[in-house]
């Protein structure tokens, strides 16, 4: 037997052995998730009667766009909120988002952050970077930040009498779920459910927002069904079902869903008008997809977590965690580790096996970044995909996977290389 072969059959022991674990212990929990959650979706469709006939597009002014209505009242019964605005006109998740904000938020109203720094392409729609007129800074809206993380990442389940002013006097509060680049935890439901009903109780009259990007249908409630009043994310990652090219939603109470259609056309036209370039088929069947979709990826983190783990790497969430989002980080070590890692992802994918990634400089991070992606929708992150900074413990930022067999194939090539 040469070095190789006997590699590759402690890799397939490794793997196969967490495997076993798994489908003893967690992923009978994810399928019961997934079931439920499915079933949801399947009774959106069948509640407002979809056919054939939602799959056009009407052209021009597109009044009455039976397709881009009906996929507002699927969306809304399947994310288990009042109203939902499902467009393929959101250019991203960000710009859903920014929506939101904007329909939410007036000149002397105050935004509170309690998740800590969000997101990085936040800060130019608060006003933190950049010079736009149109941030909500720049437009008179005040902006708060504090956490509810404590500095060792754990969580508190209370907020702290600070807080408890600053949300007195808040317009909006405002969660996100997923970590971002940041390696605090997300947010799971059971997590934010006690904190949304405090904020509540504190300001009966305050908005409260979740971002919810990578957080659709990964536990059996989403948080517009936990008090949410709106929240926000995007079609090329959970809710798309990895078919969907393009898009957002924005989901949540009815007025305020309808403000955000008003922002994003203009009022008077508000949802109801808008071409939706005969994607309302994909839409649709991307919802219908994504329940199964989002738990393939589940089921290729919880692999990648519980083999990493055994190797000694710190991993995060751990395999046996709950999750609230489909992101795994994994600390690697060193530069040169997270760069295999990302090397090898990319010559496993099913598109641009060819390209070979480097680390490089990009625009508003700090340190140099490296990423893989090879997917059939650029940028899609319900896609298998991969990233991370260059900086100590180099982790790495590992996603999606719309089909577990991959996810297993790609973690067998990286533990060879890593080997190595
Ligand atoms: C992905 C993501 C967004 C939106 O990103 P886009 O790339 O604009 O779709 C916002 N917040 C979080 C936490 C995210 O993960």
């Amino acid at each position: 037997m040469n070095i190789a072969t006997e590699e590759n059959t402690l890799i397939t022991l490794v793997i196969n052995e967490a495997e076993a674990e798994l489908k003893q212990s967690i992923w009978p929990h994810l399928e019961a998730i997934r079931q439920i959650v499915f079933e949801r979706v399947l009774q959106g469709f069948i509640n407002h009667k979809v056919g054939e006939e939602h799959f056009y597009s009407v052209t021009g002014y597109a009044h009455d766009d039976l397709g881009r209505d009906v996929a507002d009242k699927v969306f809304a019964y399947a994310l288990q909120a009042e109203a939902a605005l499902v467009r393929v006109n959101f250019a991203s998740g960000t710009h859903a988002l920014s929506v939101a904000l904007d329909a939410c938020l007036s000149h002397g109203d105050t935004m509170l952050v309690v998740t800590g720094h969000p997101y990085d392409t936040l800060e130019e729609v608060i006003g933190l970077r950049g010079n736009s007129k149109q941030s909500l800074m720049a437009k008179g809206v005040n902006y708060v930040e504090t956490s509810v993380f404590n500095e060792d990442d754990s969580l508190n389940t209370v907020f702290n009498d600070a807080q408890k002013d600053q949300i007195k006097s808040a317009s909006m509060v405002y969660f996100q779920r997923s970590r971002g680049y940041s390696v605090r935890p997300t947010m799971t439901i059971a997590n934010l459910k006690p904190l949304i009903a405090e904020a509540k109780t504190i300001n009966p009259s305050a908005i409260v927002m979740v971002d919810n990007c990578y957080g659709e249908f990964i536990e059996t409630e989403e948080p517009t069904a936990i008090g949410a009043d709106i929240m926000a994310g995007s079609l090329v990652k959970n809710p798309g079902g990895g078919i969907m090219p393009c898009g957002g939603y924005i989901a949540g109470r009815k007025d305020l869903v309808e403000e955000a259609a008003n922002v994003l056309t203009c009022p008077g036209v508000g949802s109801e008008g808008g071409y939706t370039f005969d994607l309302n088929r994909l839409l649709l069947q991307g919802l219908f997809l994504a329940p199964g979709m989002v738990h393939e990826a589940l089921k290729g983190m919880t692999l990648c977590a519980k083999v990493f783990d055994q190797l000694g790497y710190q991993t995060q969430p751990k395999w046996d965690e709950t999750r609230a989002d489909i992101i795994q980080l994994i600390h690697l070590g060193s530069a040169e580790k997270l760069t295999q890692f990302c090397q090898v992802l990319q010559a496993v994918s099913p598109i641009d096996s060819a390209i070979t990634p480097i680390p490089a400089n990009i625009p508003g991070y700090a340190d140099q970044v490296v990423m893989a992606g090879g997917t059939f929708i650029q940028g899609s992150t319900i896609e298998l995909s991969a990233d991370g900074p260059l900086r100590d413990p180099y982790p790495v930022f590992l996603q999606g996977g719309l089909n577990y067999a991959h996810v297993k194939y790609a973690l067998k090539k990286v533990l060879a290389r890593l080997q190595k």
